[in-house]
């Protein structure tokens, strides 16, 4: 376990302060999870693991997870939600998509929505895309102005910090996929009928856009990796090495964080239930 979370970050991990160099990025993690057996077993035993950690930070009250997950579309993020934390009770785990803003998040700072939707103290939250959208699509398709994109790096960097100071651990993954990789998931979108529904026209819009999304990704990593809130890359490709990836490093997280149940001020044994 510490030896495989050991790999992941020095396979994974964007130092902050250096070039992220991207496109060197594998997406595919063989070099860390070579068996898809195993992999799966360390991933359920992961996932069990994080379950009892969450409800010990759950009573404990005290401090929350926030974890972050971007990538172009069908990198994975769903299925890292399921694939994660599906053994999690609901009770303290949140799940926010992020779309296209509303009128009413539009006439708010871009952060607006983001912060109402921080995962609250006990909770490990998990975001399906993020304020990073608004360095991503906004930038690559020139939905404001640059002047107004360029200062959003230094804010994003001060509003993680603003929550890592207030209590909430900050995870963000990058789930990494080759354009190979995202032709065979849009066509599975269009030839099975119980995938039909994740397909959107606006896909490939995006995918011809792959080489302006990559740039605006690589700014994102090498501007926003800090100590506070590091970037992880994750070989995406194959499905199982990215949750393995993801569920090792959630519950390795959980495990530093050490959340422990309260003690009572008060003896058990000065009660008895009649
Ligand atoms: P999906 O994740 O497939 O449901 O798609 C959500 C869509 O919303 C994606 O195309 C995102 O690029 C888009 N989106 C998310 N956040 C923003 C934002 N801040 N501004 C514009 N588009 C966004
Ligand atoms: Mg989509």
């Amino acid at each position: 376990m510490v030896k495989l979370t050991k790999l992941i970050d020095n396979n994974c991990l964007v130092a902050p302060g250096e070039k992220s160099q991207l496109s060197k990025r594998a997406t595919v993690a063989d070099d860390i999870l070579p068996d898809r057996q195993a992999a799966n077993e360390a991933t359920k035993e992961n996932t069990k693991a994080i379950d009892a950690l969450q409800d010990a930070l759950w009573a404990e009250h005290h401090r929350a997870l926030l974890v972050i997950l971007q990538g172009i579309d069908t990198s994975g993020k769903d299925g890292t939600v399921r694939g994660v934390f599906n053994r999690c009770g609901p009770l303290g785990v949140c799940v926010t998509p992020f779309g296209r803003p509303t009128d009413e998040e539009l006439a708010h700072d871009f952060l607006w929505r983001i912060h109402k939707a921080a995962p609250k103290k006990g909770v490990i939250g998990v975001f399906n895309r993020s304020q990073y959208e608004d360095v991503l699509v906004v930038r690559v398709r020139g939905l404001a102005p640059a002047d107004v994109v360029e200062q959003r790096y230094e804010q994003i960097n001060a509003f993680e910090k603003h929550l890592h100071d207030n209590g909430t651990r900050v995870l963000k993954f990058m789930l990494n996929i080759s354009r190979d990789e995202q032709r065979e998931r849009l066509q599975q979108r269009l030839d099975d009928p119980s995938k039909n529904w994740k397909f959107n026209a606006g896909d490939l819009e995006d995918r011809k856009l792959w080489d302006d999304y990559a740039k605006a990704y690589e700014t994102v990593l090498d501007r926003c990796s800090t100590e506070h809130a590091p970037w992880r890359v994750v070989p995406a490709d194959r499905k199982w090495q990215r949750n393995a990836i993801i569920a090792a490093t959630v519950r390795k997280t959980l495990e530093d964080m050490a959340p422990s149940y309260p003690k009572p001020d008060w003896n058990p044994s000065d009660f008895k239930i009649t």
